[in-house]
């Protein structure tokens, strides 16, 4: 039986592919969604804490009424210490054994941090404004941006300026003495990025992360019940709701330009499927140079698209343990941080830099069976450790080392551990590409650092969700505002189409 015609492919059902298929949906287009995979969900299967899922998709996709619940909309952190001294960060309330002048001095910085990324969140909403031609609304929403800014008053506006171009380091350390607290927050500042706290500009993707919500809450480490799949087969129930075709196992492996134009696309096997529109959540990278190759294709924008930086600095692991650990007494419901100092972070992103893995990796730790126990009383630990090597000389040595690593960093923080594992599962970067595309397994399917966001991301040109032929639009993670199980970039891709038409 032939397959019917659709006016919009899109390729690629992970949270961005989902969002940008129902908005196009609901809007009337008929939307065939590709999925390589024997099951859609993307990147959902590597994450295990929702911070930025878009308020406008949750709502729009009605995913609490498509089956969505939390287990919990916003876990404490308890940074975990070798001595048993843990910190324990709920909202702004610190408790344990803290100097009384930390604990004022962050929630003062947490709040601020907090105004700033509330004032900046409304860019994540909205194409990046194309500097080069006056195109009237974008920068009427700039300004409105500019003049909430100015609103904080003069001394807030000029802080706020100079915070922008600061490094993480220098924020914590003006304003902290502690170097567990330092620690922690160096860790989730950093956490996706290819960043040390001291690099240049590491606090601007902070802000970016702390500018996002979860489940109504900012700043949030939300997690839902079944874990964060739950998330995407919400998402799916609800574009299978709005009429879109959804076919797994059919990987793209051409996207079919005719006379300069995109008319559609070629599944690995031969089978064409064509199309006014294709709209792909790959990475840029992996669209334009992959999908689409470069002899379709401007040079320079070839050149700048191989320069663009995507290195993946985490690792994701999976341990199944026959008892129940024990962190020196921590609640194991919370999200467990285990950073060290501010240092600490900075020295466990230096090997990384020379292809060398970390002695001491930082880890985030989620303990979905301390909320939804299993029968056989085994625990599952899941682990994000970072950073590690995205390109070592050696792949199979580089993981053991990492593995030995990230076991030796659990031990001396939960005495015994090691003894309980079952099974082990780690995924470096370089797996995380194999398996889930990411170019150079990168959190945002490419570096969200300063030279690659708002209007330069993916890159100049191509910021404003519109790919560089007519026919084709992009919509990763890869595009602004970046990563996580957000459903932004494709939600703002398919309003950007909406404008065009
Ligand atoms: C180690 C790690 C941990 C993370 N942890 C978290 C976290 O805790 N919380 C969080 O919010 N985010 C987390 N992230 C980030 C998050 O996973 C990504 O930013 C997000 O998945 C990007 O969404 P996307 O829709 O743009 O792309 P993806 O989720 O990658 O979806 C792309 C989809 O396209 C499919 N595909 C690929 N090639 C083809 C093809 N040729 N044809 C058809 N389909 C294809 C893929 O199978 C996939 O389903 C983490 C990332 C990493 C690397």
């Amino acid at each position: 039986m032939p397959m019917p015609s659709f006016d919009t492919i899109v390729i690629g059902a992970g949270p961005n592919g989902l969002a940008a298929a129902h908005r196009l949906a609901s809007r009337g287009v008929s939307v065939l969604l590709l999925e390589a995979g024997d099951a859609p969900g993307g990147g959902a299967g590597l994450a295990h804490l929702s911070y930025n899922l878009d308020p406008r998709v949750e709502k729009a996709m009605d995913l609490a009424r498509h089956g969505l619940t939390w287990a919990s909309r916003d876990l404490a952190t308890t940074v975990v210490s070798p001595d048993g001294r843990h910190l324990r960060l709920q909202g702004d309330r610190v408790t344990g054994d803290l100097p009384e002048t930390d604990r004022a001095a962050w929630t003062a910085l947490r709040a601020r941090l907090l105004r700033f990324a509330a004032v900046l969140a409304p860019l994540n909403h909205m194409a990046p404004p194309r500097l080069a031609r006056n195109v009237g609304n974008p920068m009427v929403k700039l300004a409105m941006i500019g003049l909430k800014a100015r609103m904080m008053g003069g001394a807030e506006f000029r802080e706020l300026g100079r915070i922008l171009l600061t490094n993480v380091h220098d924020v914590l350390d003006d304003e902290l003495t502690d170097p567990r607290l330092k620690g922690a927050l160096a860790f989730e500042a950093t956490l996706g990025g290819w960043l040390g706290p001291r690099s240049p500009n590491s606090l601007l993707p902070w802000l970016v992360r702390l500018s996002g919500e979860t489940a109504g809450v900012q700043a949030a480490h939300g997690l839902p019940k079944g874990g964060m799949g739950a998330i995407t087969e919400a998402m799916v129930r609800a574009v299978t709701a709005a009429g879109v075709t959804l076919r797994c196992k059919a990987r793209v492996a051409r996207i079919l330009v005719e006379g300069e134009k995109v008319v559609g696309v070629v599944l690995q096997g031969g089978e064409e499927l064509r199309a006014a529109r294709v709209v792909s959540s790959l990475a840029p990278r992996t669209t334009l140079l992959s999908l689409i190759g470069a002899r379709h294709l401007d040079a320079g924008l070839v050149t700048r698209m191989r320069h663009q930086k995507a290195r993946g600095g985490a690792a994701r692991l999976h341990l199944t343990l026959r008892g129940i650990p024990d962190f020196m007494g921590a609640n194991l419901q919370d999200r467990l941080v285990i950073a060290g100092s501010e240092h600490d972070v900075e020295r466990s992103f230096n090997p990384v830099k020379y292809g060398k893995v970390p002695s001491h990796p930082g880890l985030e730790i989620v303990i979905p069976t301390a909320h939804e126990p299993r029968a056989d009383g085994r625990h599952h630990l899941s682990v994000i450790a970072q950073f590690a090597p995205h390109a070592p000389a050696d792949r199979d040595a580089a993981r053991a080392e990492m593995l030995a690593a990230c076991l030796a960093q659990l031990d001396r923080h939960a005495p015994g551990l090691a003894g309980l594992v079952e099974r082990a599962d780690l995924l470096m970067p370089y797996d995380i590409e194999d398996r889930y595309g990411l170019p150079g397994g990168q959190w945002h399917a490419g570096e969200l650092s300063v030279e690659q966001m708002l209007f330069l991301r993916p890159l100049p040109g191509i910021a404003q969700y519109r790919g560089p032929l007519p026919g084709l639009w992009l919509a990763s993670a890869g595009c602004h505002p970046g990563g996580g199980i957000s459903g932004t970039p494709g939600w703002n891709a398919a309003l950007a189409m909406e404008a065009a038409e």
